[in-house]
């Protein structure tokens, strides 16, 4: 049977109402023809591939909507985390952050008699620790001794190293005055002593 013939023949086959002699016929040509056996096949998707297609192409726009929306939700959960977290941390170490980036202790130097003796001055700094020394341990130190205004008297001041060698001589301080201490170096311990009259003077050294 010749092939334009059974291309008029395939609709009702595909649908099921020729008869069984047709089909037959039909059949028979399919197996050995390449070109309507194709044929025959795309007849029988067209519905589908014309549906699916539409879906996808519809689909597109909107899943690269949800898609973006996803990620501008997600974007905002990890950030407002990233906040949280954060502001959780600066808050618990509030102390430790001034510490580092506005580094300061202080001293109450409580002179009892006019023996006129040097005292170590011990140092308490943000976060409660103590300590008869100062360590420059970043950048952020201004190296500077400040008198509390509050102070009745001057002081004088000296520093020691490690081993005990005088680094700075003795230098005095009004009381609300400053004396910057020039090149300390970092990440050394250096220890303050104090000589005054009999008082209680506040000391800061940032
Ligand atoms: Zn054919």
């Amino acid at each position: 049977m010749n092939c334009n013939i059974i291309k008029d023949l395939l609709p009702s086959y595909i649908d099921g109402i020729c008869s069984e002699e047709t089909a037959i016929e039909v059949e028979k040509h399919i197996g050995n023809c390449v070109e309507c056996k194709h044929y025959m096949h795309a007849m029988q998707q067209p519905t589908k591939h014309i549906i699916e297609t539409n879906v996808e192409v519809a689909k597109e726009p909107f899943k690269r909507i949800v898609k973006k929306r996803r990620l501008q939700v997600m974007t905002a959960i990890v950030l407002t985390f990233m906040m949280t977290v954060i502001g959780y941390q600066v808050v618990q170490n509030v102390g430790a952050v001034n510490q580092f980036f506005f580094p300061k202790v202080y001293a109450i130097a409580d002179i009892t008699d006019d023996s006129e003796e040097w005292r170590n001055i011990s140092f308490t700094d943000y976060n409660f620790n103590n300590q008869d020394y100062v360590v420059y341990d970043s950048l952020f130190w201004k190296k500077e001794v400040i008198s509390d205004a509050n102070n009745e008297s001057d002081v004088l001041l000296r520093v020691k190293d490690e081993k005990g060698n005088v680094i700075l001589e003795e230098f005095h301080i009004s009381p609300g005055k400053s004396f910057k201490l020039g090149d300390l170096k970092r990440n050394k311990k250096y220890f303050f002593e104090i000589k005054a009259p009999q008082g209680r003077f506040n000391i800061n050294a940032t």
